[in-house]
C-alpha cells in the first residue's frame, strides 16, 4: 500500500512523526508520505524512526491562495529539505498564521464566544503548524463544542463568518516553487465541495503548464462523480493519479491507508523528480 498524504503533531494531527512511522510498519505499508501543512519539521524524526522494508517519501502539503480567493492545497513531494526559497515561503506562511488565529478569535469573542488565543495554544503541541483544528480543539477543550467535525460545521469553515484567510502563495507559485527544489507537485483533493469553493476544470491548464504533476483523484472528501471528473481531466492533461488517506491521526475520521497510489502511477510520479530522495532504513 502506498499511501502519499499524512499529517502529525507537527501540523494538525495527533501522532508524531514517529508514532506515524510506527503505524505504517505496523499495517505494512510499503510506501509512506508525510506532508505536514506548509512544515516539514517532522522529516528528520521520521526518517529515524524508519526502519524493515518501509519506505518513506518526505513532503509538505502546502497551503494556497488562488487570485480569486480560493483555498488550495499543494502536496509537494520529494523536494530538497535544503531549498531556501521554499523553506522561507513555507516559514512566511506559517508566521501569518498567528494573526490569522487572532482575528478569527476577535470574531468569535465579538459574538460571546469565550476563546482566547491562549486556550488555542494550550490545544496544540510547541512548535506545531497552527491551524483551525487547533482552534477546534481549544473549543472542544472548554465544551463550546462537542468535537473538531463539529466546530468546522458551526463555526470554522471556509464559509463560516469567522473564517480568516491566510497569506499563501498561489497554486501557481507553490507548483513552480516545489519543481525548482526538484520535487513533485501534487494537488490535494481539488473538488472536495464540501469544503467549499473549488477550481474548475479549465484552471489545470495553467496547473499543468506551472509543471503540475499529479491529482489526488481517491480522497474521502471527494464524491465520485467528483473523482470521475478529475479522472478525466488527469488522463486529458497527463497528469499521474494518485490516491491518499490525508491521516490525522484522531482528529478525523480518515483511516492510514483507506485511500492508496496505484504502484504504476508512484512509479511514474517518483521519477519525474530530479534526483531519487525515497528514503529507506
Ligand atoms: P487551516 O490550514 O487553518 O485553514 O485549516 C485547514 C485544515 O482544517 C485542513 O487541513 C483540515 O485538516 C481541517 N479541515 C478543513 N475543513 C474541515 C472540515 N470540514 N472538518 C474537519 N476538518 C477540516
Ligand atoms: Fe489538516
Ligand atoms: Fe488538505
Ligand atoms: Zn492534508
Amino acid at each position: 500500500m502506498i499511501d502519499l498524504h499524512t499529517h502529525t503533531t507537527v501540523s494538525d494531527g495527533t501522532d508524531t512523526p514517529a508514532q506515524l512511522v510506527n503505524k505504517a510498519l505496523a499495517q505494512g505499508l510499503e510506501t509512506l508520505a508525510i506532508t505536514d501543512h506548509d512544515a516539514i519539521a517532522g522529516w528528520t524524526s521520521a526518517t529515524q524512526t524508519l526502519r524493515g522494508n518501509l519506505k518513506l517519501v518526505l513532503g509538505a502539503e502546502i497551503s494556497c491562495l488562488t487570485h480569486e480567493g480560493i483555498s488550495v492545497h499543494m502536496l509537494g513531494l520529494l523536494f530538497d529539505g535544503a531549498n531556501s526559497a521554499l523553506l522561507e515561503a513555507l516559514e512566511n506562511t506559517r508566521d501569518e498564521r498567528l494573526p490569522r488565529m487572532r482575528k478569527m478569535i476577535e470574531l468569535m469573542r465579538a459574538d460571546g464566544i469565550d476563546i482566547s488565543i491562549t486556550d488555542v495554544e494550550a490545544a496544540m503541541p510547541a512548535g506545531a503548524t497552527m491551524g483551525r483544528p487547533h482552534l477546534a480543539d481549544a473549543l472542544v477543550a472548554k465544551k463550546i463544542i462537542q468535537t473538531r467535525d463539529e466546530a468546522f460545521q458551526e463555526l470554522l469553515n471556509n464559509e463560516s463568518k469567522y473564517y480568516v484567510a491566510h497569506f499563501a502563495p498561489t497554486p501557481v507559485e507553490a507548483i513552480k516553487l516545489i519543481r525548482a527544489a526538484g520535487g513533485v507537485a501534487v494537488i490535494a483533493h481539488p473538488f472536495a465541495s464540501m469544503r467549499g469553493q473549488i477550481l474548475q476544470s479549465s484552471d489545470f491548464i495553467d496547473l499543468k503548464a506551472a509543471g503540475l504533476n499529479g491529482i489526488e483523484v481517491n480522497h474521502r472528501d471527494q464524491s465520485n462523480e467528483e473523482r470521475l471528473s478529475l479522472l478525466s481531466i488527469a488522463s486529458d492533461l497527463d497528469l499521474v493519479m494518485t490516491g491518499s488517506s490525508d491521516y490525522h491521526g484522531t482528529g478525523k475520521l480518515n483511516s492510514l491507508g483507506e485511500n492508496v497510489t496505484d504502484p504504476a502511477e508512484w512509479e511514474r510520479l517518483e521519477a519525474m523528480a530530479d534526483a531519487r530522495r525515497v528514503v529507506t532504513a
